[in-house]
């Protein structure tokens, strides 16, 4: 009986995962890796802790609803808990369905990966880099770096994106499919700290703060979130504007101007803020934001609010400034120029084609017998499992019909 043949490039989320599974469908697999070991940004995930899925998922978690809606459906989070625990993982789901190996060890993930690589007889090499990829007739060969070759009936392409690069994804899959003839969407980094135009930065680094925040494209609030924000010389970051980053640096990369607005006050409305102030009108007015708003920003929203001098007492203030330092109190705005680069982000934005893979399968339309996952694909999620669990429900797509023999003899004859 014929064992069919299935390369894997790329030994990270997606690559072995879809191992595993083409291995237990009877599969001779082979990963060919190009660090010294597998799995190394996985070993970086959930700062350490690796966020593996988001009991939540669902599709409009993601860039490309129409394409992962058959892999979430199939390969749901649960099933990756179920997965995971077959191999040793107890699940810990902690608020917003963030869900954690109970070791808390992102390390446990690729440990377990690799006792049931080893007990599947995948043959994992490490320290090889592909280079290309040849279509023959009716098989591929796979090129490394270093001039050896591999065979087989079919390829799994599971190089990732170019977030992180130094873990090993360094975008160099685009140039792979692009050999193989197909396009690539705009690639660019999504889920990132973005950079702000502002004088104040200097002085608010460092700040950090649970704070609503929201993106601003021509006077209209796209997204909101509530969480930390953190101020650095650059810019602004936290999970807040890590979920903000796709979406401003789509409108930025499209020459669109877009704002970062800050809501300092949440628990109190404009009203109440006034009589805070009609309270205060023998303060100085930076005195008398002590106590409502973190003191970092106190001097920045002042000189904001084209108030000259700090010290200037609440009941001096024109009612314009006044009401303007209330109205900066509810809606500050920094205007996005650009984000931190690949090295800085989370996930790619951008990548091959979806009209080019089969969302049932994931093989390519162009090629077939190649199969395509992961972040290398033109699909990222939110921050908080989301992208993982993309890597595992394609990952998953790829192993099973990449093994599947029938299919295979049919395209023999
Ligand atoms: C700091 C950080 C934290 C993150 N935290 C989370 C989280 O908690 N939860 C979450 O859901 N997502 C998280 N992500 C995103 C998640 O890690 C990725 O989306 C996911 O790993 C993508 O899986 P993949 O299989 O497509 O690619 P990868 O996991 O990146 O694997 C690709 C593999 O291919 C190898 N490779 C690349 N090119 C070649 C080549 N030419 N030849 C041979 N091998 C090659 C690479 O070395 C790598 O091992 C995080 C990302 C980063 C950077």
């Amino acid at each position: 009986m014929k064992k069919l043949k299935v390369i894997v490039i790329g030994g990270g989320a997606s690559g072995m995962l879809s191992a595993c599974v083409a291995a237990q469908n009877g599969a001779n697999v082979t990963i060919l890796e190009r660090n010294n070991r597998v799995g190394k940004k996985i070993l970086a995930t959930g700062n350490g802790r690796c966020n593996y899925t988001n009991t939540t998922a669902n599709v409009t978690d993601y860039n490309n609803q129409e394409f992962v809606s058959y892999g979430l459906s199939v390969f749901t989070p649960s099933r990756t808990m179920d997965f995971f625990k077959e191999l040793g993982i107890e699940p810990k789901v902690e608020k917003e369905g963030k869900a954690y190996p109970l070791s808390e060890q992102a390390s446990s993930i690729i440990d377990v990966f690799l006792y049931e690589l080893n007990r599947l007889n995948v043959n994992i090499v490490t320290e090889a880099k592909v280079i290309s990829v040849i279509r023959r007739k009716s098989s591929f060969t796979v090129y490394l770096e270093d001039g050896t070759s591999f065979d087989g009936d079919k390829v799994i392409l599971a190089t990732g994106g170019k977030a992180m690069p130094k873990s090993g994804s360094d975008g160099s899959g685009y140039q792979l499919a692009e050999d193989l003839k197909h396009n690539i969407t705009k690639v660019f980094p999504a889920l990132v700290k973005l950079k702000l135009d502002s004088p104040y930065l200097k002085h608010l680094q460092g700040i950090k703060m649970p704070t609503r925040v929201s993106l601003v494209h021509k006077g209209e609030t796209l997204q909101t979130e509530e969480g930390d924000v953190l101020f650095g010389n650059y810019g602004i970051s936290g999970p807040t504007i890590l979920q903000l980053s796709r979406q401003a640096m789509n409108l930025y990369n499209k020459g669109e101007k877009v704002y970062i607005k800050l809501q300092l006050v949440q628990q109190l409305n404009k009203k109440e803020v006034a009589e805070r102030f009609s309270n205060s009108k023998e303060k100085a007015v930076d005195f008398s934001l002590v106590g409502l708003i973190n003191k970092r920003y106190i001097s920045a929203i002042i000189k904001e609010a084209k108030i000259e001098k700090q010290n200037t007492l609440v009941k001096d203030l024109s009612t314009k400034q006044l009401e303007k330092l209330i109205d900066l109190l509810f809606d500050w705005r920094f205007l996005v120029t650009g984000s931190k680069s690949f090295n800085d982000a989370q996930v790619t934005a951008g990548g091959v084609s979806t009209k080019e893979i089969n969302e049932q399968t994931m093989e390519s339309k162009i090629v077939k017998g190649l199969f395509i996952t992961g972040e290398l694909q033109d699909i990222d999620g939110r921050c908080g499992g989301y992208n993982l669990q993309w890597a595992w429900s394609s990952g998953y797509l790829a192993g099973v019909n990449a093994s599947r023999l029938e299919q295979w003899l049919e395209s023999q004859m």
